[in-house]
């Protein structure tokens, strides 16, 4: 049986305002799901509140990842526990390359799991990194880039895409809405998703992006609306969305007045 992330009857609060309203979903290694919805209907704050992220107040239901209660987690030990979340620049740390950056990561995670041991060693890093990067089409010269010095939307989603590679996670939550329109940014994401998918890997990406379907194949999708998941189809519901939007979402399940 493979892992899977459970989101139970999910209550969040930001300053006391209600966001999320009793969110429902499950991603299980193997499965790509798309989680859609307009603007403004809660789709960064569950992101954020499987970050871990302390602003989010969480008032009722679970999380359960691979069996544990998630929300018990600190974030350094939901990703040792094998659960990915979008990438989080060192800010403020000069002169460290990506590669330098993902052996630090690797080797963290090597020393909580056995306090004895050395990390990985360069040569074997190198190999590794060398093979991630093949897989993913990525220019080697990437690794040696400088976080922080100048990164495009893309380049921080191929930075993010090689981390996940690297790290090999069960699950993996990817939130699109930091990069806006960024139709690059996408390319990039959904080109890692499609080359990294498999039976050992779920995937949740989180997107506003009606077309997602030139781009990625998700075997679920689900339409986020206020705070709530109001719709869970396959494919035919995307394309749905890219033909007609959300207007129709919106006078299904908007509240009357
Ligand atoms: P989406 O990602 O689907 O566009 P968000 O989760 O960003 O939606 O926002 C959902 C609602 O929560 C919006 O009404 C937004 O204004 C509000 N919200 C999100 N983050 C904050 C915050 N940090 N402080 C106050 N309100 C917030
Ligand atoms: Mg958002």
């Amino acid at each position: 049986m493979g892992a899977a992330l459970e989101i139970r009857n999910l209550h969040v609060n930001i300053d006391d305002k209600p966001i999320l309203r009793g969110v429902n979903l499950t991603v299980k290694q193997g499965e790509v799901h798309a989680l859609m919805g307009p603007n403004g209907s809660g789709k960064s704050t569950l992101a954020n509140v499987l970050l871990g992220n302390p602003a989010y107040e969480v008032t009722a239901g679970q999380i359960i990842f691979d069996g544990q209660d998630l929300l018990d987690m600190e974030p350094d030990e939901r990703s040792r526990a094998g659960l990915f979340l979008a990438f989080q620049y060192p800010v403020g740390i000069p002169g460290v390359t990506l590669a330098n950056f993902l052996r630090l990561a690797i080797n963290a995670r090597m020393k909580a799991e056995n306090p004895e041991s050395k990390g990985i060693s360069v040569s074997d890093f190198r190999k590794m990194m060398r093979q991630k990067m093949d897989s993913l089409q990525m220019d080697h010269s990437f690794a040696g880039r400088y976080l922080n010095e100048g990164f495009s939307g893309g380049e921080k989603k191929r930075a993010e895409i090689l981390q996940m590679a690297v790290l090999n996670p069960k699950i993996a939550i990817l939130d699109e809405t930091d990069s806006g329109l960024d139709i690059d940014a996408l390319r990039v994401v959904s080109e890692g998703v499609n080359s990294l998918r498999g039976p050992d890997l779920g995937v949740l990406v989180i997107t506003h992006y009606q077309r997602i379907l030139n781009y990625i194949n998700p075997q679920f999708v689900h339409i986020m609306f206020e705070g709530q998941i109001v719709e869970t189809g396959g494919a035919d519901l995307a394309l749905k969305l890219e033909q007609s939007g959300y207007d129709w979402v919106r006078e299904k399940h908007g509240a009357t007045e």
